[in-house]
């Protein structure tokens, strides 16, 4: 057997103001045939442990690029073709294939291809159009025709935060194998639940509906299961949540099983969509817990999604209500790190931070600091594996400690906060700017989570989102689009 591994993926928010780029792509690392080279990290882990189950059962592998892009907006055109030409190229001079697979994204939009992965999967079907062809896919995909006709599986992640990707890119091996073998048969049918909303998995009603899913996959030819949540902030006609079900063989089963699936979570709607509260509520509710540390979110600056992390409007309202024992990160301002560094640890002086990435991004923030500490190479978990944050410093101000850094990431992780040597457990307050991934790392040492619906480049309101593609026949736009 020889088996093909690649990965390429970005996940485009339609409203955001940052382009994504090469630049972009090199600061999550473009690796050309040598990602398993390198230590693992979150977004090339999927090709060491294909690699690895490879050479395992004694197989020839073929490794293509890794190219991967933190969320941001359209996808440069010319930067897409290159990166998917590259593949294809390679995929060329491997001969005769057995295995494709593909670590991907499933909302990647470029200038020109509202369907990169389509597009790819699609392109490499018709190099090998007998070759198995999985693509590992994020839940925040858009699920598309073409991706369900030319790939053999699709493999979503189940958790969000998605903290399996080792065990879904295991079990895409696996069924690969099984196919390739010919011990299976694979067949894919999905279900449109004709909705947009956020499905956090680490408790309540997700938690119970993943758990169920899980345990009835492997038995009665049930392969794989899954929901692909969709990504809200991504303008594409199939925007919105699907159901995913593979079968062994059985179409009508595939599609009976994804049908109750989707029905049944579209059923649970009103249960799953969160209230939205404001800064000043949940400046309320903090302010009124007797203990910490209380993990408030800054949800709608979740770089992520494609967020510029560098809003200002939580921070603004803490300081002005005079708040202290606050930590609060990370903001992308890779200005203010230069000139923080330039100063040194020690120095105090006034900085202009955040708020400049446009008004989704609120106003730049003109503070005097002290620079607590400076570090460089900074990096932070994200479930059992490590990615990185560049450049970082540790700024107080007025009983505020603010952690600013130069890769653009969400906050993910304590260390995020304590590397630099802020003690969070000192501390009353946390503020981290993320959706929810957060909840991974810091549902452990919060005492209370407070996610807030803060003005951004990714508001979680959902029946107002500014599409141009996705046509308004969704929940919560419409109280029943079934009708
Ligand atoms: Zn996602």
């Amino acid at each position: 057997m020889k088996v093909f591994i690649a990965g390429l993926s970005t996940e485009t928010n339609s409203f955001s103001p940052l382009p994504t780029g090469l630049k972009s792509f090199e600061e999550g690392k473009i690796h050309r045939g040598t990602a398993t080279a390198d230590p693992i990290e979150f977004w090339t882990s999927p090709l060491h442990i294909w690699k690895k189950n490879s050479l395992a059962n004694n197989w020839d592998v073929v490794e293509s690029l890794s190219a991967h892009a933190q969320p941001a907006g359209l996808t440069i055109r010319s930067v897409y073709e290159t990166f998917r030409d590259e593949i294809l190229e390679d995929l060329r001079n491997a001969g005769s294939v057995d295995i494709i697979l593909l670590s991907l994204h499933g909302a990647m939009i470029a200038d020109g291809y509202d369907d990169c992965e389509g597009d790819l999967i699609n392109r490499c079907r018709e190099l090998c159009p007998n070759a198995v062809i999985g693509g590992l896919l994020d839940p925040h995909c858009h699920l598309t025709e073409l991706m369900m006709q030319a790939a053999d599986l699709l493999m979503p992640y189940k958790e969000y935060p998605h903290v399996d990707i080792p065990e879904r890119a295991e079990d895409l091996f696996r069924l690969a194998k099984e196919t390739a073998l010919g011990n299976i048969t694979p067949v894919m049918r999905d279900f449109d639940c004709r909705m947009i909303l956020a499905l956090p998995t680490p408790s309540g009603p997700m938690r119970e509906f993943v758990d169920s899913m899980i345990a009835r996959e492997g038995k009665d030819g049930i392969l794989s299961l899954s929901i692909a949540h969709g990504f809200p902030w991504g303008d594409h006609e199939r925007t919105g949540t699907r159901a995913l079900a593979i079968c062994d063989g059985n179409a009508d089963q595939a599609q009976k099983i994804a049908t109750e699936l989707g029905t049944q979570l579209y059923e649970m709607r009103h249960q799953l969509l969160a209230e939205n509260i404001t800064i000043d509520q949940a400046l309320d509710l903090a302010e009124a817990e007797v203990a910490g540390p209380v993990v408030l979110a800054d949800m709608s600056d979740n770089a992520g999604g494609g967020a510029p992390s560098d809003s200002t409007f939580l921070l603004e309202a803490i300081l002005g209500r005079g708040m202290t024992s606050v930590a609060i990160g990370v903001f992308w301002d890779p200005g203010t790190v230069r000139i923080c560094q330039e100063a040194g640890v020690g120095a105090k002086l006034a900085v202009r931070l955040g708020g400049k990435c446009g008004p989704m991004s609120g106003k730049p923030l003109d503070l005097m600091v002290t620079v607590r500490a400076c570090m460089l190479n900074a990096q932070q978990m994200f479930g059992t594996l490590p990615t990185p944050m560049g450049e970082a410093v540790w700024l107080e101000c007025e009983g505020v400690d603010i952690v600013v850094n130069t890769v653009r990431t969400q906050t993910f992780h304590p260390q995020a906060f304590e590397q630099l040597g802020i003690n969070l457990s000192e501390r009353k307050y946390i503020c981290v700017k993320s959706s929810n991934h957060y909840q991974a790392g810091f549902n452990p040492i919060a005492k209370k989570v407070i996610p807030i619906a803060t003005p951004g480049a990714i508001t979680p309101d959902f029946a107002n989102i500014p599409y141009q593609n996705r046509q308004p026949d969704y929940w919560p736009k419409v109280e029943d689009p079934f009708a």
